[in-house]
């Protein structure tokens, strides 16, 4: 997947495409990243990427001209451009999942108030939110869409990592984990991670899952019994109705 980013802060994404996992993605050719400094094609002879909001109000809005001029530089036909902003849709794994089978995508970092709506009408820009909060600027919010959407592609993970076993996106919280030592300060691992017994060990995974997902989720374990419970094999359902009874 080709991903352009502009930005007017584009030494931010040095840090996440030059460590783990997206370093990895990129130097596999699974991801190729070109990150756009907008104030490059800023034709202010000080550099000046934002003017004062017409109308009056705080801050300072991000003016069409650089941003107008990198996008269309930039910017393949018919390719979609994702603008990071609290006003847009909420990510979620439906999201994810789909922007991932993309071939390209083009995402405009905002910072101050926002950019310039004509942009946004005029690149028919798709407004997407990482949660009901404000950052100070778009580069986290497209470092968190693009850490969080690029695991959906294949080869993305390491063989043995699966995202589907990942929390929330089995319907349930994720287990528990524990690595050696056995034992730490007196606090021991779980006897049945070490029996052996593969059986036990998935129901002890489910029990664990199903336990921390009521406690801390109660909407997501009432969504996942209504929507999987009766596919359940019987000694699954015999740890849902344990589970259940505990207070
Ligand atoms: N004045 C804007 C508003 O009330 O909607 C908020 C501007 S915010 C300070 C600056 C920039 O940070 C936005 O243009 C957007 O690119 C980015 N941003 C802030 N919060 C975000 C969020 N929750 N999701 C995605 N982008 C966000």
């Amino acid at each position: 997947m080709k991903i352009t980013i502009l930005t007017i802060f584009p030494e931010m994404f040095s840090a996440v495409f030059n460590n783990s996992m997206l370093k990895l993605a990129c130097e596999k050719g699974l991801l190729a990243v070109d990150v756009i400094d907008i104030r490059e094609y800023t034709k202010d002879k000080h550099k000046k990427v934002d003017d004062t909001p017409f109308g009056g109000g705080a801050g300072m809005v991000m003016m069409a001209q650089p941003v107008f001029d990198a996008l269309k530089k930039v910017k393949s036909k018919g390719q979609g451009l994702i603008y990071m902003s609290p006003k847009g849709k909420v990510i979620d794994e439906e999201y994810l999942r789909a922007l991932s089978k993309r071939d390209e995508i083009t995402i405009l970092c905002g910072h101050y108030e926002g950019v310039d709506q004509r942009i946004l009408d005029y690149f028919k820009a798709e407004e997407v939110s990482i949660g009901d909060y404000v950052l100070t600027g778009g580069e986290l919010p497209a470092m968190v869409l693009i850490d969080s959407m690029a695991r959906f592609i294949e080869g993305v993970l390491k063989g043995n990592e699966s995202v589907e076993e990942e929390s929330l996106y089995m319907g349930l919280l994720e287990y528990p984990h524990y690595t050696k030592p056995r034992e730490y300060e007196g606090l021991k691992v779980p006897e049945v991670l070490f029996s052996g017994n593969h059986e036990e060990i998935e129901d002890w995974k489910f029990e664990e899952s199903l336990r921390l997902t009521k406690k801390r989720r109660p909407d997501l374990f009432e969504r996942y019994l209504e929507d999987y419970e009766m596919h359940l094999s019987k000694a699954k359902k015999k740890i849902v109705e344990k589970i259940r009874n505990e207070s």
